[in-house]
């Protein structure tokens, strides 16, 4: 039984604790494919004082040097992409096609960031001070803690470690105990890059322990965290107590716009693809259609006709199109939230049980389902349920549509299907999340754009970018006096 080490200070070391928990395969759960430790508080903070150590030199290596070696980690992540995309379906549940798509996807984000370390360009800025001259340079932060879920176990970790090294900094990665073998697989291809000890370290265990003394540590200076709101509501204020940085992308209720002169087969495929794909656990999953009532019965129809013909099953089958829940408690808390629905009154079109039959009973498997007639008060238009559950919102208007839509406390995607320019431009305008899409799912980002809820701090493809660098440097501004004598008047 693989029980998953450590790595702290370049060593990979078994934990000493003895508490673990076990890495079933989500579509089978005879399948044990390892067990996880939850470390000690004091092993978290060995990792966070191997990272401060490693950070004196680490950061005097250029930046473009540093990228050098990110860009080798993403080649051997590329040699590595079936033993990662197995691993990946096998501990998460997804399809081993969503899998390779997600090996594809970090490639280009590792290849991304790793080039940005010939372009972490400061500015020279005109001063008033006659031969004086003015610039700014970016500083690494010193050690981040690095926090992920289970679902884009690959992407998300890969996502915080290339620009956090990149820009100079040393990291500490915490993976969630659900996907803790592809967590190590991705952390390997940085260390076997030929990276200097002590410059990635991953530590596995809960988060209220080991997630929260990264976090504390003295050492840690910036926390990038992704994972639930409650969660990272946490963590923000536990790092503003410290008065470290702090990341936090988080859950979703992303809603699809149908305008009744859409397109209803684009927006079926783009809505299944939304809600369905990875059993709808993706931070920008489709969970609402907001609809108009007069083109609701037909979408409807078209929609039940195109799920009905998903097989669910083990996402190795070449034959399946949706995986499991990735546990039994994410199972039952999706199961909890089809109960609410029912009970508060919406209507249920499709689906709505979990799936037993033959060897599915041996995994985490809930039919996608489909609730129409749901009011913006019930609970399932309201809650994530991040499971294969789709909550249709009837409405009249434009401006109902919108105000539906917006109706909630997350913000992180949305979309819109029509052809109609005026609501194209207005949607943009007033929709209230962090990213957006006209006639395409709610799904997709590129490495260059800036992800959902993050603030745009500039336009042009370059300042895009680099906003994610903005959050691992730090800018000093540095004040060059080439007078030779004391300068006349007061200071300030
Ligand atoms: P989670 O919030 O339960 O856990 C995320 C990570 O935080 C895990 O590593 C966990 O161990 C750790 N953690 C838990 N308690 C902690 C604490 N007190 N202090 C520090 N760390 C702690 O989330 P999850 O169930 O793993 O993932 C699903 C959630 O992630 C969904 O809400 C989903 O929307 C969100 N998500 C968001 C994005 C995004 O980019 N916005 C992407 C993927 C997933």
């Amino acid at each position: 039984m693989t029980v998953y080490q450590n790595l702290i200070g370049g060593v990979w070391q078994n934990s000493e604790s003895s508490r673990r928990v076990p890495n079933l395969n989500p579509a089978d759960s005879d399948d044990v494919v390892g067990e996880v430790p939850l470390s000690t508080r004091a092993e978290a903070e060995a990792a966070c004082a191997a990272a401060a150590e490693a950070f004196k030199a680490w950061r005097a290596v250029p930046a473009p040097k540093r990228g050098d070696l990110v860009t080798q980690a993403a080649r051997l992540m590329t040699e590595r992409t079936e033993q990662i995309a197995r691993a990946l379906t096998r501990e998460e549940g997804k399809l081993l096609a969503e899998s390779y798509g997600e090996l594809g996807k970090t490639i280009k984000i590792i290849e991304y960031a790793a080039t940005e370390g010939r372009r972490l360009n400061g500015a020279t800025i005109p001063l008033e001070l006659a031969n004086n001259f003015g610039y700014t340079i970016r500083s690494p932060l010193g050690v981040c803690a690095l926090i992920t879920p289970w679902n884009f176990p690959v992407a998300l970790p890969s996502w915080k470690i290339a620009p956090a090294l990149v820009s100079g900094n040393t990291v500490v990665v915490k993976p969630s105990t659900l996907s803790p073998e592809t967590g190590r697989l991705v952390v390997e291809c940085f260390v076997d890059a030929g990276l200097p000890p002590g410059v990635v370290n991953m530590i596995y265990g809960s988060g209220s322990e080991v997630g929260a003394t990264l976090i504390d540590h003295p050492a840690t200076r910036a926390v990038s965290f992704t994972g639930s709101n409650e969660v990272g509501n946490d963590v923000y204020v536990r790092a503003a107590r410290r008065g470290i940085r702090a990341q936090c992308e988080m859950g979703g209720k992303n809603p699809v716009i149908v305008m009744e002169d859409a397109n209803l087969d684009l927006a079926v495929a783009g809505t299944i693809q939304g809600a369905f794909g990875s059993t709808g656990q993706r931070c920008t999953a489709t969970s609402r259609v907001v609809i108009m009532d007069q083109v609701a019965d037909a979408f409807l129809e078209k929609l039940v006709a195109a799920i009905s013909t998903w097989q669910v099953g083990n996402g190795l089958r070449e034959d399946v199109h949706m995986g499991p829940c990735i546990d039994a408690n994410q199972m039952e808390k999706v199961l909890g939230h089809i109960a609410s629905a029912h009970a508060d009154g919406a209507e249920l079109l499709y689906g709505g049980t979990r799936l037993t039959d033959g060897d599915l009973a041996k995994g985490y498997f809930v039919a996608p389902t489909i609730f129409d007639r749901v009011q913006p008060t019930m609970r399932i238009a309201r809650e994530e349920v991040f499971g294969p559950v789709l909550a249709v919102l009837r409405v009249d208007s434009f401006d109902q549509a919108m105000t539906v839509a917006n109706d909630v406390e997350y913000g992180l995607t949305s979309s819109i299907y029509t052809g109609n320019l005026n609501y194209i431009f207005r949607y943009v305008d007033e929709i209230q999340t962090g990213m957006t899409h006209v006639n395409s799912p709610t799904l997709g980002g590129e490495a260059q754009m800036p992800f959902g809820g993050m603030k745009a701090s500039a336009v042009g493809p370059r300042e895009q970018g680099s906003e994610t660098f903005d959050f691992y440097t730090e800018t000093k501004a540095v004040y060059i006096d080439y007078t030779g004598h004391k300068r006349e008047g007061r200071m300030y």
